[in-house]
């Protein structure tokens, strides 16, 4: 039962810097991404401390009062817009950065701060933190946890979880959880940080994270390629896998129809002309750099693999070559009305996949057209499916057939992003009966009265 929450009762027990009320309660607290707001909520808590979080939490556990977390709301799937009644917990001023060790190779953050602000407090150390994505000045530390984030560097660093050493959690009650053990090798019974990672806030508050850092590559190289069909991209995946070993640091694939509208935006260059099928970033890091990359490209372009190529010579270059793959949503964007997709497939069943989603769109609802990218060493589509305008708001009739069809081909219907409430009613295609239920188990198990984030994932 979703209890008004008492804003006497709150500020009663929280200093006042902690809570907002009314006309203090600015648009970030209740617009995402998207630009979409929703009614604003009557109280934002940010507390400043692990013990205010406490706090807050046994107070709504005991009043059964409801509450979202939000970070830096980049979230994609709708999880941190607060319904009617719920209090927003914002971990806006939990931002510190705590310690960077530089032999043990680790850093110690509070969860509100940005993944920008730990790339560069990194950086100013020589090392350097793998995961990046393009909301990387919002999105914050305790976000790209809750969704087990991912981003370009997967292929070679892994996601979220492969990047948390450990982590500090205010469970629904108020009891603090401190699990913050800096050990790679940690055999000691469950693997209590996992509740919390890619658990998109059901369980629990993330309020601390030690994060593992890497040596920072001397050089990095970036290349750009025509490729000539899908099977040559695969190819080509393999062969720059194979022969660069850890060195690949990023391989992004983009379809021809999405390049052609990315680099349509002004501030995008086109660092190839449009027209190939297929388009393929590279980016390695050290390995002997350039020269390695120059003779593979060499090799793919005399076996007929790529059309065409051209190899970053500057810091600049660089940049210009991967703004035409993280200009996605405004790429796409161009083109409305769209829905955008998440999904993972199997390499070998991806093409029939995009197949079948355009030919049943098609015979659904008529003229669609479909923009994709894809993170192609981890098995990871983001796919645009662009339809007519004059059918009106056909969202929903699109996502059906989308999800239904990711279920056909035993792929998942959210590869990154999370479940949140965009996906809720779709989840059984990617996941068994079971599954969904063991995942209720355990909520009710750390949530019993269902206090965070409630009716996300699946219905509370
Ligand atoms: C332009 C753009 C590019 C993106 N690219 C990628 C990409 O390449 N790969 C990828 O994986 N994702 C990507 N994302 C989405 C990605 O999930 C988010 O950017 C990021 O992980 C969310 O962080 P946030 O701080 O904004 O979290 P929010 O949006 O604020 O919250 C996301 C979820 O986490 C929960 N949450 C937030 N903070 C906490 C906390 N401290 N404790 C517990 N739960 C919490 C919220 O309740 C919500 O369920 C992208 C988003 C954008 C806008």
């Amino acid at each position: 039962m979703n209890n008004e929450p008492s804003i006497d009762v709150i500020s009663s027990v929280l200093p006042p810097a902690s809570v907002l009320v009314g006309t203090e309660i600015g648009p970030k607290y209740f617009t995402d991404w998207f630009g979409r707001p929703v009614p604003p909520p009557s109280i934002v808590v940010r507390p400043s401390s692990t013990a205010e979080v406490s706090k807050l939490l046994a107070l709504c556990d005991a009043n059964n009062w409801t509450v979202v977390s939000q970070g830096g709301m980049t979230g994609l799937v709708s999880a941190a817009l607060p319904h009617p009644n719920e209090i927003v917990l914002s971990l806006d001023r939990m931002s510190r950065m705590l310690e960077v060790d530089v032999k043990a190779k680790t850093m110690t953050v509070e969860a509100g701060i940005s993944l920008q602000q730990v790339h560069e407090s990194a950086e100013e150390h020589g090392l350097m933190f793998p995961l990046d994505l393009a909301s990387r000045g919002s999105a914050t530390i305790g976000g790209t946890i809750a969704t087990n984030a991912g981003g370009t560097m997967v292929i070679r660093f892994g996601m979220m979880r492969e990047l948390v050493m450990g982590l500090e959690a205010v469970l629904a009650d108020g009891t603090v959880v401190n699990a913050m053990h800096p050990l790679l090798k940690n055999n000691t019974g469950y693997d209590v940080k996992q509740n919390f990672i890619g658990t998109e806030g059901t369980l629990g508050i993330v309020t601390k994270a030690i994060l593992r850092l890497f040596s920072k590559p001397k050089e990095k190289t970036v290349a750009l390629c025509a490729v000539k069909g899908f099977s040559e991209l695969v190819s080509l995946l393999d062969s720059v896998r194979n022969d660069m070993e850890g060195g690949l640091f990023a391989f992004e694939a983009m379809w021809g129809s999405y390049y052609e509208l990315a680099i349509s935006l002004p501030n995008v260059k086109a660092a190839l002309p449009a027209g190939s099928p297929f388009y393929a970033l590279v980016e390695i890091a050290d390995f002997d750099g350039a020269s390695r990359l120059e003779n593979l490209l060499q090799e793919a372009l005399t076996a007929n693999c790529i059309s065409d190529a051209v190899i970053a010579k500057s810091e600049a270059e660089a940049r210009a070559i991967w703004c035409i793959r993280e200009a996605a949503l405004d790429a796409v964007g161009q083109k409305s009305p769209f829905v955008t997709f998440d999904v993972s497939l199997r390499l070998d069943r991806m093409m029939a996949y995009l197949d079948a989603v355009e030919r049943q769109i098609n015979s659904a609802l008529g003229a669609a057209t479909v923009s994709t990218i894809a993170h192609l060493g981890d098995n990871n589509l983001h796919v645009a499916v662009h339809y007519d305008a004059k059918l009106g708001d056909v969202r929903a009739d699109v996502k059906q057939i989308v999800y239904r069809v990711t279920g056909d081909y035993q792929g998942s219907i959210s590869a990154e992003h999370g479940i949140g409430i965009e996906k809720r009613d779709y989840l059984h295609h990617s996941r068994s009966k079971e599954e969904i239920a063991l995942m209720r188990k355990i909520k009710h198990s750390l949530d019993p009265n269902h206090v965070l984030n409630p009716n996300r994932i699946f219905r509370t």
